[in-house]
């Protein structure tokens, strides 16, 4: 489902609005970055959509541009982030079996340190 942003009930939409604080690190019209809660690294960063996407299954094609500008946002933060000679983890989960636990779409960026794979 792909509605307006500020979904009432959506955590990410809450950061997105300014309702709910974040350490953010980059925002602008279309797109939030803020620091993960839980970082699972020195590097751990989500990059969101301020509009409200539930997940990458629902994604139209007219978001195109949108997912582009996602995964550049990504590559210049994890760059800004002393990522770029070791690289990162960019991670989409998605709904249950991918371990979904906010239903807002968002890039993990992870680094920092050597990552483990394949996921447990
Ligand atoms: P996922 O499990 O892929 O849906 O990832 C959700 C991520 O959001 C987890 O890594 C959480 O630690 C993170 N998270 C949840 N609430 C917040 C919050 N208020 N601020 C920053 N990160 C959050």
């Amino acid at each position: 489902m792909i509605t307006f942003a500020g979904m009432s009930d959506c955590i990410f939409c809450k950061i997105a609005s300014g309702a709910i604080p974040a350490q953010k690190l980059d925002e602008d019209d279309e797109i939030l970055a803020f620091h993960d809660l839980a970082p699972q690294g020195p590097v751990h960063f989500l990059v969101i959509p301020k509009k409200h996407i539930s997940n990458i299954m629902e994604v139209e094609p007219t978001d195109t541009l949108l997912l582009g500008r996602l995964l550049n946002k990504a590559q210049a933060l994890a760059q800004e982030q002393g990522c770029t000679e070791k690289g990162a983890r960019f991670v989409i989960n998605c709904k249950s079996d991918g371990g979904q636990t906010v239903d807002h779409l968002h890039i993990h960026v992870i680094g920092g340190r050597p990552l483990g794979w394949p996921p447990g």
